[in-house]
């Protein structure tokens, strides 16, 4: 196909979805995360010992992986949001079962509803003895979520983050959504990528952990992330094992920055020292001005 060739949009494969956890406080965002952490082979291959770098995957025995936000809730979603990075690709509800549709619940509902990202229920807690997950449907079927059991197509899985119940359920239904949206991504060429976190180390200088949109992120390059540049000098992956390269949905920390960049910020590969100062220098200055102006306002 030469048009193809062309505009270079090389090959394109299936790729892992990218999932954040949502929900109102206290209802079991961190637990759940925590568990599922605890079910990916890389966090059984290290002993349990995963390292936070904002992002981790978990890897079914079919092969298929599902990769999440390892930061809950709205602000990481929002900060995303704000900058165009649509990242996530689809969001766990998480609904505590004895305290039911709460504020934030809802407030979740409308962030993927504006950002049309496809929800999955989470009913958690469901351990309890107080656990009502007919009623949580109900609620949620009444703020105009179409569930699957009342004839729509949101999935509800019903779990305990605590007892560990139902978390292959839940990985299931993610998979499941992941291939009626058929993700795909281009692998090869330079990549296109996202912060989700970033932090300075004592040692090792600023690091951000970056998930990958499009093509592949490959150690020694010149980048651009936000109105930072540096120069990778290593890529880890989750459990903190250096990586020449990262594909798509694959989250790596990035070590090498001059500066540290904000979680939504965009990840571009520039073929030089020079231009990759170039870049930040103008992205800087346009930083400031827009400072000034909101100063001014
Ligand atoms: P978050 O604010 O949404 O991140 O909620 P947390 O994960 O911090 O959980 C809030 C509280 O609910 C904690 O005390 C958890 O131990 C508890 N919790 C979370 N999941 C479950 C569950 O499945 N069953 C029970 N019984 N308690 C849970």
């Amino acid at each position: 196909n030469i048009r193809r060739m062309h505009t270079g949009e090389g090959t394109v494969e299936p790729r892992p979805a990218v999932v954040t956890v949502m929900g109102h406080v206290d209802h079991g965002k961190t637990s759940l995360l925590d568990s599922l952490r605890q079910t990916s082979v890389a966090a059984k291959e290290a002993g349990g010992i995963t390292q936070h770098i904002g992002a981790f995957v978990v890897e079914m025995q079919s092969g298929a992986s599902i990769t999440f936000l390892d930061t809950p809730g709205h602000a990481a979603f929002s900060a995303m949001r704000a900058r165009g990075a649509a990242v996530t690709d689809i969001v766990v509800l998480v609904v505590a079962a004895d305290d039911g549709v709460m504020p934030q619940t809802l407030e979740a509902m409308s962030h993927a509803k504006v950002a049309n990202v496809p929800i999955v229920v989470a009913i958690n807690k469901c351990d309890k003895s107080g656990a009502d997950p007919e009623r949580v449907r109900i609620q949620l079927g009444s703020e105009g979520l179409l569930l699957e059991d009342m004839g729509g197509d949101v999935q509800v899985v019903e779990i305990s983050a605590l007892s560990k119940l139902g978390l292959d359920k839940l990985e299931e239904a993610l998979l499941l959504q992941a291939e009626i949206m058929d993700l795909k991504a281009r692998t090869d060429g330079p990549a296109q990528a996202f912060v989700v976190e970033a932090r300075v180390d004592r040692g090792r200088g600023p690091l951000a952990t970056t998930i990958v949109k499009s093509g592949t992120l490959v150690s020694g390059q010149y980048i651009v992330v936000g109105a930072e540049w540096g120069r990778i000098r290593s890529l880890r992956d989750t459990v903190g094992k250096v990586t020449e390269s990262a594909k798509p949905a694959m989250p790596v920390e990035i070590e090498g920055l001059r500066g540290l960049p904000m979680a939504g910020d965009d990840v571009v590969v520039v073929d030089s020292e020079e231009r990759a100062r170039m870049l930040s220098q103008g992205r800087k200055k346009k930083q400031e001005k827009d400072r000034l102006r909101k100063i001014d306002e």
